[in-house]
């Protein structure tokens, strides 16, 4: 295995068959190699450097009913809140002085958060942070509104494709959700100039290395900056409430096989990944992740803020998560550095 590993790294190919293997048959030897090898790879292309995003709960509101997701429109279990204007901008002050200099807003597909709103949010922020990359994750939105928050200041956009294969998709998905026009907005957001992420949760129910195979060849395809993929996690008020969640190792081998496919990507060590085991977003670091994304919502609205179960940081302010990340970083060598952290 280890010389399909090598290359893997060298040519950036991998057969079905090897992805399978990697998957199912490796043990932890082939498992320390591969992280190995991304890991090195990352250093190779960023040093050990660690780039930070401030993410900004800004509502837990959404007209979806996404079969894995806490914030689902049907989960009566959850008390709603939506941030106004004045506490975003107060996140990003305190963000910004804790050396952020890229802002994620995400939130659910909320209907009040109109596409006027989200640009006039957007605005303000650039004007207040001209030297800061304001990140988008709010889900699928016309081309038109795609346009005005990048002409507004906006520079990136998150919107996991969350699996390319569309009867998984039907099966992650109610049939009021169309897998084409997730897909479509991918293409346009990447059209209109952003840098683009795409991502998928590792391990959510009827997942396949089949599927897996098919999520790494559009990421091949997309050629987007940055790939977000955590373990998928039960939510107990959703209609996946009582499925397995996906594995720290399994996260991990496929974050390495990410780093070696696509050398340049950004790839954060997600929340989820740290969710389920206590290290679990040093070890993505050491398999070739290169970003993390501390929280910066207010601490009151964080509980709300409920994908998944169990969901770590909920009880700490922004500095406290800020210098938790810096020393969680200094634990494995590497640093957290204050720049925008832009696609190369
Ligand atoms: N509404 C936005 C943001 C969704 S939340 C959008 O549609 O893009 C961001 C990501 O969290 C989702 O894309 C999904 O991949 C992930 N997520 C949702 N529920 C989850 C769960 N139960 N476990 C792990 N990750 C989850």
């Amino acid at each position: 295995m280890k010389q399909w590993i090598d290359r893997l790294r060298q040519e950036r190919t991998l057969r079905p068959e090897e992805l399978r293997q990697l998957l199912t048959g490796c043990d932890a030897e082939t498992l320390r190699y591969i992280n190995k090898q991304a890991q090195e790879v990352a250093l190779r292309h960023f040093g050990n450097k660690i780039y930070i995003r401030g993410l900004i709960e800004v509502s837990n509101c959404c007209r979806n009913n996404c079969y894995y997701c806490g914030i689902r429109k049907g989960n009566p279990n959850i008390e709603r809140y939506r941030l106004n204007l004045e506490s975003i901008l107060d996140c990003c002050r305190q963000g910004y002085k804790l050396g952020f200099r890229t802002f994620v807003l995400q939130g659910g597909e909320d209907p009040a958060l109109t596409d006027d709103r989200i640009e006039m949010t957007v605005a303000r922020i650039r004007q207040n942070y001209p030297d800061c990359a304001i990140t988008l994750s709010l889900g699928e939105k016309s081309r038109d509104a795609y346009e005005r928050f990048f002409r507004a200041g906006a520079n990136r956009y998150l919107l996991r494709h969350e699996t390319y294969n569309e009867s998984h998709y039907r099966q992650l998905h109610p049939a009021e959700m169309f897998w084409k026009h997730r897909m479509d907005c991918l293409w346009d957001l990447k059209e209109i100039g952003y840098q683009v992420g795409c991502g998928f949760m590792v391990g959510s129910p009827e997942q396949t290395v089949d599927t897996l195979y098919e999520d790494l060849q559009f990421i091949r395809k997309l050629q987007p900056h940055m790939v977000g993929i955590g373990p998928f996690i039960p939510q107990k008020d959703t209609p996946f409430g009582e499925k397995k969640a996906g594995t720290m190792e399994d996260t991990l081998r496929l974050l390495s096989i990410i780093r070696l496919l696509q050398p340049h990507v950004l790839l954060p060590s997600t929340t989820a990944l740290g969710t389920i085991h206590p290290l679990g977003r040093e070890k993505g670091i050491q398999a070739g992740a290169n970003v993390v994304m501390p929280n910066l919502s207010p601490v009151a609205v964080r509980e709300k803020y409920k994908l998944y179960d169990n969901k770590i940081c909920t009880g700490d302010e922004a500095a406290e998560c800020r210098h938790c990340m810096a020393r969680r970083m200094e634990s494995v060598g590497y640093k957290v550095v204050v720049n925008r952290g832009d696609y190369h």
